[in-house]
């Protein structure tokens, strides 16, 4: 039960799609989503394999909980091997697309080789078919998701499509899907376009059973009622969104500004929650429109805005007077604080192109931030550049890079390559903020240093959504820790780690965890799955998760030593704010994390580990 036991295999050389039975042995050890998928990319992949050859597959996956009424159950992955990292890529996102998908009858839908020409899937329930994409071919999600809705005549086709910069090998291309969700990080729209595979139109009318229902609407609506009732979920994130955030990185010493050379913003106000809520544009209206939420989602985090019409970006092109999603948390800050732009109307256009053409705006932000700084040194002249002006602040370098980079054009090309290989290119890998080649997200690990353990043994590269110990060390969630100690943040990354890879199995949204704790989640579960899950077998299947993703990526051939962070971090000392006079501890955290997670001193799972975990 909830499991829909089907999963839909489409070989893009041959052009055949046929469904075949879920291994439900595998499912009972790996739940769903991102674990499950884990396992079969696992299995059925050489992990050396070139990211960007036909021999890479990429797995699209639900989880048990997906398209039930638990609340934030909507959510689907992207597993594949990555193509920014050359490790496991798990991208999440919300939406209404995985929904679609659990009601059309599979749990994940498994795409191998690479057609000879463009073409998108069209499931509707039973029906699969590969359709020519020509005439989507060179166009945005937005038309693309646009088109296909008006060819099939269906407007409630839910659709999952890469950009123009998934088709032109910017290395950090993403899905998009409903118009403005993505599965963002570490590549998975890169490995798409290299497979012809434009984009994923589902239809689906099946429903999702569960195995008590009785007992399933009873813990779910009280898992409702936790959320609705707690601070962070019932208030903070409906009304400010992850952009509440800002504010309070900022004052911890902690909001990475300018390639990290620092670790405050002066302008962390005016790209805020709060200056998004100001009546600022020039007709006398905040750029936030509203909030929504992801399909069954009872907390509706996400954030939806305008840009002002007489902006410089926006004022003859009425295509961008809209609406669109954004700006949450981490997009603000690595187009913003990272690049030192604090014109907020400017980084609601670039994220609107990011939105627009698949790109994670985090990596783009960032490698945009390592090419400033390279500008700043003279490494990088106008030359280089087509005499664009690369200085920390400047809001037309940001938004034109953003254009540039979406369509694979000009010195986007070299934007679109990631900061490491930008910053190898042009001689100092060392300003690449980045951990096995994925640049860093919103939080500075020399004033919360669980985040610094946290990135550096992330398995899909630097990531605050692995094991965010933000929760703990800045919000006091679940218990309060302190932000600028690293005696005992082994313990504390390994736990937020395996819980995440729980939820992030399940169905449901990670944002839960900010009031739910596995014993919320472990009866929803339960409920809804035959045997018996609970918090204990669930953190055991969530350790497992986390040792088959790190046995992959050895297998692929990284190494203990691929567990570090740059020397910005480890040897210059924060200038302001709390952490003042403070690197990372990661030497200190990184021992102790490897025996807690039953690893040898070289960071490589034991035997005994590996077979007590059943991996
Ligand atoms: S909490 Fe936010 S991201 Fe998560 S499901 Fe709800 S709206 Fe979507």
């Amino acid at each position: 039960m909830a499991w829909a036991r089907r999963i839909l295999r489409v070989n893009l050389t041959n052009g055949t799609c046929t469904p075949e039975p879920l291994n439900m042995d595998w499912a009972h050890r790996y739940l769903g989503q991102r674990g499950l998928a884990t396992k079969y990319l696992a299995e059925e992949i050489d992990p050396k394999v070139d990211p960007l050859s036909p021999e890479n597959k990429m797995i699209m996956a639900t989880g048990p909980l997906t398209g039930t009424c638990a609340s934030t159950a909507g959510r689907y992955s992207v597993i594949t091997k990555g193509a920014l990292t050359g490790a496991i890529a798990c991208s999440n996102s919300g939406g209404f697309f995985g929904n679609e998908l659990k009601n059309a009858g599979y749990d994940m839908i498994i795409f191998e080789g690479r057609s000879p020409k463009p073409v998108y899937l069209y499931v509707e329930n039973d029906d699969a078919e590969l359709i020519d994409a020509a005439e989507f071919w060179g166009t945005s999600c937005w038309d693309t998701e646009e088109g296909i809705k008006k060819k099939h005549q269906d407007p409630l086709i839910r659709v999952a499509s890469i950009g123009i910069s998934g088709e032109t090998g910017c290395k950090y291309a993403c899905i998009v899907n409903d118009m403005d969700r993505a599965a963002g990080r570490s590549g998975v729209g890169t490995v798409m376009g290299s497979k012809n595979l434009k984009a994923v139109a589902l239809r689906g009318t099946k429903g999702v059973e569960v195995d008590d229902m009785a007992r399933f609407l009873s813990v779910t609506a009280a898992g409702k009622k936790v959320l609705a009732e707690n601070a962070v979920t019932g208030e903070g994130l409906p009304a400010f969104g992850t952009q509440v955030l800002m504010n309070v990185i900022n004052e911890v010493g902690a909001l990475p500004t300018r390639n990290h050379r620092d670790v405050q913003f002066d302008g962390a106000h005016n790209i805020s929650a709060e200056a998004m809520a100001e009546p600022r544009r020039s007709d006398g209206k905040p750029n936030l429109v509203t909030n929504a939420a992801c399909f069954g989602c009872t907390i509706g985090c996400q954030r939806v805005s305008k840009i002002d019409r007489t902006h410089y970006t926006v004022k003859d092109r009425p295509q961008y007077h809209g609406a669109s999603g954004g700006l949450e948390y981490e997009a603000a800050w690595a187009l913003g604080a990272a690049t030192g732009v604090d014109d907020l109307d400017a980084l609601t256009f670039a994220n609107f192109i990011c939105n627009e053409q698949g790109m994670d705006p985090i990596s783009f932000g960032a490698t945009v931030g390592a090419a400033m700084e390279l500008y700043e040194m003279g490494v990088l002249t106008d030359a280089d550049t087509d005499g664009l002006a690369l200085n920390f602040g400047s809001a037309e370098a940001l938004t034109t890079l953003a254009e540039l980079t979406g369509k694979g054009e000009g010195f986007g090309k070299e934007i679109g390559m990631g900061s490491k290989l930008l910053c190898e290119k042009h001689g100092h890998p060392e300003l690449s903020m980045a951990v096995k080649g994925q640049e860093f997200p919103a939080y500075d690990s020399r004033g919360i240093q669980g985040m610094g353990l946290t990135y550096a043994t992330s398995n899909r590269g630097a990531c605050h959504l692995r094991g965010y110990t933000v929760s703990s060390e800045v919000l006091g969630v679940p218990e309060k820790t302190d932000p600028l100690v690293a005696d005992g943040k082994a313990g504390l990354v390994k736990a937020f780690q395996d819980a995440t890879a729980v939820v992030d199995s399940s169905g449901l949204c990670v944002f839960t965890t900010f009031a739910w704790s596995m014993e919320d989640i472990a009866p929803q579960i339960d409920a809804a799955l035959e045997g018996e899950w609970n918090v204990d077998n669930l953190l055991e299947l969530g350790e497992r998760i986390w040792n088959l993703e790190r046995k992959f990526n050895l297998d692929a051939g990284f190494t203990g030593k691929d567990d570090n962070l740059p020397a910005r971090l480890l040897k210059d000392a924060a200038k302001t704010g709390p952490a003042k006079g403070l690197t990372n501890q990661l030497e200190k955290m990184l021992p102790e994390y490897y025996s807690v997670r039953g690893w040898t001193t070289d960071g490589i799972p034991t035997n005994e580990t590996l077979s007590r975990l059943a991996v």
